[in-house]
């Protein structure tokens, strides 16, 4: 999970029409609303893909595209040209190696009725979920009009994977690329605990996310949320739905850290962690080897962690709530550990593929 792509016929439609305002000079990529950086071959060439993934030890990957694609802050028309090149450039993209990649749903999700038409037809083309902004141009998730995005997405059976995008403006995050270090995961726990606190995962109960960068600050900052809701009039939803949330939320690996990754296992459960890359981004990182060897240190250290503190013992949030635990099968765990550690997460990578297809 987290792995970009920019397809080919997006990179094509971008350089035709000068009204998303891109400029694309040879592989330099600058304008529209995201910091320049350089179209490497693996972002529209399948064969450079597959490389990049053997040289970081990975076998499968379910790739989307990056924040620069979501173009929500333009024309209803313009975002849907870009949404359908989009994804029959990653349907494309994916046929020349089936067993090893898939792909989620790109969306012009500032329309919602078509976000939803979208959807429906990227299923029909072979899409395993969906990738969709944390913000649509300064909209929220949470607001009425997005609604019958999560029924839809709920009825689809597949997860949904949340990706920081628009930020809001903070002065403080303006130098030393803090708007992605701190802003990205501040995004994404700005989202996720919107979602909690307006009842999107109580009003679906079969709704699963994927959120990236390791979760944002959610998993270290969800007890703060939750005596919230305990002693605060502003929310209205009770204590436990923070944690049932939990039950429905699944996170990727990529904290550039190995005390937070085993912090993050600890806390959700080593089956609500995915392997994430965000390759090939130069904030991207993590490789199936060093995972392995970061869950095969969680698993170790579970047990001690259980004794000191109960409430959060090994099997994550949901369990420790005594929740029905029936979405930890939803997507299947990269993070079991030893198979990665032998370099062969190819399978176990391949399993989580085939699960999100079916929507097991
Ligand atoms: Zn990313």
């Amino acid at each position: 999970m987290h792995n970009h792509v920019i397809p080919a016929a997006a990179l094509d439609l971008l350089r035709r029409d000068a009204g998303y305002g891109v400029t694309l000079d040879g592989d330099q990529w600058s304008g529209a609303h995201h910091v320049p950086f350089t179209v490497v071959a693996s972002f529209h060439d399948p064969a450079a893909k597959i490389t990049e993934m053997d040289a970081k030890g990975i076998g499968s990957a379910v790739v989307s595209c990056p924040p620069p694609l979501f173009f929500y802050d333009v024309s209803r028309d313009r975002s849907i040209e870009l949404c359908e090149a989009s994804n029959a450039g990653m349907a494309e993209f994916c046929t020349t190696h089936p067993e090893r990649l898939r792909w989620l749903a790109h969306l012009p999700m500032q329309d919602p009725p078509h976000a939803v038409k979208a959807y429906q037809a990227a299923l029909l083309q072979g899409c395993v979920g969906a990738a969709i902004g944390t913000s649509i141009a300064g909209q929220r998730l949470d607001e009425p009009e997005f609604e019958e995005f999560w029924v839809a997405a709920e009825q689809a059976g597949k997860p949904v994977l949340l990706h920081p995008a628009f930020n809001e403006p903070h002065r403080g995050l303006e130098p030393y690329y803090l708007q992605n270090v701190i802003g990205n995961p501040l995004e994404t726990t700005i989202t996720v605990e919107r979602l909690i606190c307006a009842g999107v995962f109580t009003r679906h109960p079969a709704l699963r996310l994927v959120i990236v960068h390791g979760g944002g600050f959610l998993p270290y900052q969800a007890g703060r949320l939750a005596h919230a809701c305990e002693v605060r009039p502003e929310i209205t939803v009770p204590p436990s739905d923070v944690w049932q949330a939990f039950g429905q939320l699944y996170f990727d690996s990529l904290t550039h850290n190995t005390s937070a990754l085993r912090y993050l296992t600890e806390h959700v459960g080593h089956n609500h962690v995915l392997l994430g890359t965000d390759l090939p981004f130069d904030m991207g990182g993590g490789s199936g080897h060093g995972l392995g060897r970061s869950a095969r240190r969680a698993g170790t250290r579970r047990g001690r962690l259980g004794e000191r503190d109960p409430p959060v013992r090994s099997g994550g949030y949901a369990r420790s709530q005594r929740l029905d635990l029936a979405g930890r099968r939803a997507l299947v765990p990269v993070l079991r550990g030893q198979a990665a550690e032998r370099g062969e997460n190819h399978a176990a990578l391949r399993v989580l593929v085939w699960a999100v297809r079916i929507g097991a």
